[in-house]
């Protein structure tokens, strides 16, 4: 029997390439995990995405594209095949795109968590014969601690720079990780935090559906000096003309990346924070387990060594699958 969901140019294919998955290519129907650039490309006839995903889609993909938001867990026919999305607890809307034809069933993943994050519903697993599932951080070096505790570092750090009259300048990526601290930053303080312009009109969305933040403002719009201030920027700003506007800064990456020795320097950042929106080694592991899945492929990230490992430790038929997915952000 011929694979239910297959490799094709555009990208990850169903049946007759009747739908696509995140194509990298043009498809008739594009079904989207997430609206992250890795996975949300333009060009595409028609997109499908979960609802809460619908409002951050359109904004990255502008008025043309076509959009059909689909409600979390309810089936969709498209061709011989029932269609769901189902929560990933990536980012808001993100989504698991289950694919059931006949009696089988498959499920991809998209990028997802397994840790709490107030922005968005949590991950659900969703038994299925094959999975293909991201393994961005698919080594046993990487485990998470807890959004809580990483804020509560972050606020520290944000009250150093007040003692030290300079501005503090957290860099992250701005669709989800940046909502995410603001949410996570309510748990702490009424404080405003200043924005740079692409991380505020993403929050303007997440805050029209209704998830509670920190008062924010554009760090154009801020009065006086923003010394003592939290100033949150995509990391693509960071050594940008854009940083002129500011005297004295301490600089900081708030990123699963800041677990890997080396790359913080390497950037130039003063600090790091490491906050993922991706699952660590153990949900990656627990994820597979739930599926139930008996075929495993992996892709996105250190795919070779998560496939390795389900197939050699865990006895799994597991191989790690090519695809375009990368950094959330160039
Ligand atoms: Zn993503
Ligand atoms: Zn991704």
């Amino acid at each position: 029997m011929t694979d239910l969901i297959r490799l094709q140019p555009e990208g990850l294919a169903g049946p007759g390439s009747r739908f696509h998955i995140d194509a990298w290519g043009k498809a008739a129907v594009n079904l989207i995990t997430h609206a992250h650039g890795d996975h949300a490309r333009a060009g595409s006839a028609e997109y499908w995405c979960a609802e809460p995903c619908a409002a951050i889609l359109r904004h990255r993909l502008g008025p043309e594209a076509r959009i059909r938001p689909v409600p979390y867990r309810e089936p969709v026919r498209l061709g011989d095949c029932w269609i769901s999305f189902h929560p990933a607890g990536h980012i808001l809307g993100s989504a698991q795109i289950r694919v059931e034809q006949a009696s089988r069933v498959w499920v991809v993943t998209g990028d997802y968590k397994r840790d709490a994050d107030p922005t968005c519903e949590s991950f659900e697993p969703v038994p299925c014969d094959t999975m293909i599932t991201e393994a961005t951080f698919g080594l046993p070096i990487y485990r998470w601690d807890s959004a809580h505790e990483v804020t509560r570092r972050i606020v520290e750090w944000w009250q150093r720079c007040r003692e030290d009259n300079v501005t503090a300048l957290l860099f992250c990526y701005a669709l989800g990780k940046a909502q995410r601290i603001l949410a996570e930053l309510a748990r702490f303080t009424r404080d405003e935090v200043l924005l740079h312009g692409a991380v505020a009109s993403l929050t303007q969305i997440y805050r029209e559906q209704g998830v509670a933040m920190v008062p924010t403002r554009l760090v154009s719009d801020a009065e006086g000096p923003t010394e003592g201030r939290l100033v949150l920027a995509p990391p693509s700003a960071h050594r940008s003309p854009w940083m002129k506007r500011f005297r004295q800064v301490s600089t900081a990456f708030a990123s699963g990346w800041m677990a890997v020795r080396g790359i913080r320097r390497r950037r130039g950042y003063h600090r790091g924070f490491v906050l993922s929106d991706h699952a660590d080694w153990r949900g990656l592991l627990e994820t597979v387990e739930q599926s139930r899945a008996s075929r495993l492929l992996v892709t996105h990230g250190s795919s070779d060594t998560l496939a390795r490992y389900l197939r050699e430790v865990k006895g799994m038929k597991a191989e790690a699958l090519t695809t375009h997915f990368g950094e959330e952000e160039a």
